[in-house]
């Protein structure tokens, strides 16, 4: 996450940012596309809710729960 303010492109995609945001499933610097991606992605609810209970029980480096791909699903 240190690299986190000077990435120039996207973990996911690899296009140019313009804006970036902390992925919610692991900790890729993402693109507003992606987020996008991430918001519609059917598991999206769990992985805020295993951030926000990593964070509640102060784990404040919490990974995230994985990144499967935009169709893939968590275990
Ligand atoms: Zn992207």
């Amino acid at each position: 996450m240190t690299d986190f303010l000077t990435k120039t492109n996207c973990d996911r995609c690899g296009a140019k940012l313009t804006s970036r945001i902390m992925s919610r499933f692991n900790e890729d610097c993402i693109c507003m596309t992606c987020e996008e991606e991430e918001r519609k992605h059917p598991d999206y609810a769990k992985a805020v809710e295993a951030e926000l209970a990593a964070l509640r029980a102060g784990d404040y480096n919490y990974p995230g729960i994985g990144w499967s791909g935009k169709d893939g699903r968590l275990p």
